[in-house]
């Protein structure tokens, strides 16, 4: 049995100008010991994904399932999905001051967590903390558990972050834009960390990012999301050597490439749909520069075995040969 299994979730909110359906019809599975990304533009709907796992949507309508370890999460109350957040999942994202409380000492917050989760003492609570801290590369952790937030760098600051979440001893860490913030040295160390973790502790980790880079450097498996729905699911070397998707050669058309012909990367053109009222037939036509007949109208279910996709290209090979 998978670590998570989702199932045709949909993450909808209700708003004055309509409803805005977030996440349609989403559906993947993640193993114990794996790291999918899940990537796509801002507004795809990959952090309502996150937050529906995590139970932390107040104000959505969530529909469809979401198991962890055989546990529903979808529709659970919310005392059971905070027992499952305490010891069974965790959260970092772009912003560590999002999970750090700014006026107290980060030791005393990792070690808060390992009393209220573990029943540590005082004592043991403390040397659990500053352990932590060392096993996420932050130097001298004995001193820098007394320091506040504040104090550290952002790097350090995420791995601070990291060890919070790592406190609990999750299952599955969902990581939303862990690196977005940080310069290009800190990131690669940071994802480097998490890369690390992950091996050392078997952890599962859904790795949300808009940036493929991210997701070719830890990433096992990747999920392409485009206007809240899964266009392609593939391992990560078969999305690079062979993108089925318009929108993912896309996006790999934006990459910057240091093997690749010198001169800026394309960006896709155009933005991504208004949910409020979105595109009818393929969510991506009005953008996509290999649409053909139909795609504007019938929309594209995702179809192909190990590596699907959602793109009349793919189901209708007839009606796109020239
Ligand atoms: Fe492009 Fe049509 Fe495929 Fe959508 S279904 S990605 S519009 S070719
Ligand atoms: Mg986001």
């Amino acid at each position: 049995m998978s670590l998570l299994t989702v199932r045709d979730l949909t993450v909808e909110f209700p708003g004055p100008r309509g409803t805005v359906r977030a996440v349609d019809g989403l559906s993947f599975a993640l193993e114990r010991g794996r790291t999918l990304g899940i990537v796509g533009e801002s507004g795809s709907g990959k952090s309502a994904t996150s937050l529906a796992i995590m139970g932390l949507h107040a104000a959505a309508r969530v529909g469809g399932s979401i198991e962890l370890d055989g546990t529903e999460i979808v529709g659970a109350g919310r005392e059971a999905v905070r027992a499952l957040r305490g010891r069974r999942m965790a959260m970092i994202f772009q912003d560590p001051m999002s999970s750090l409380h700014p006026n107290h000492r980060v030791g005393e917050q990792i070690a808060e967590t390992r009393r209220l989760h573990f029943g540590a003492s005082r004592r043991r609570a403390r040397e659990d903390a500053v352990r932590a801290l060392a096993d996420v590369g932050v130097p001298a952790p004995r001193e820098r558990a007394r320091d506040f937030p504040h104090q550290f760098s952002g790097g350090m600051r995420q791995r601070v972050m990291i060890a919070m979440a790592l406190a609990c001893e999750p299952d599955l860490l969902i990581a939303d834009e862990p690196t977005t913030a940080l310069d290009v040295t800190v990131q690669a160390q940071i994802l480097e960390l998490i890369a690390g973790v992950q091996r050392d502790r078997g952890l599962a980790v859904v790795l949300i990012t808009h940036d493929l880079g991210v997701v070719a450097r830890v990433a096992d498996d990747v999920l392409v999301m485009y206007a809240g729905r899964s266009v392609e699911k593939a391992a990560v070397a078969e999305l690079f050597t062979g993108p089925r998707h318009p929108y993912t050669r896309g996006l790999l058309g934006s990459l910057p490439r240091l093997d690749g012909p010198p001169g800026a990367p394309a960006p896709i053109p155009g933005n991504p749909p208004d949910l409020l009222s979105p595109p009818g037939g393929c969510p991506f036509h009005p953008r996509c520069p290999e649409r053909i007949d139909g795609c504007a109208t019938v929309r594209p279910e995702l179809t192909g075995g190990a590596h699907p996709a959602a793109c009349h290209l793919l189901s209708a090979p007839e009606e796109a040969a020239p």
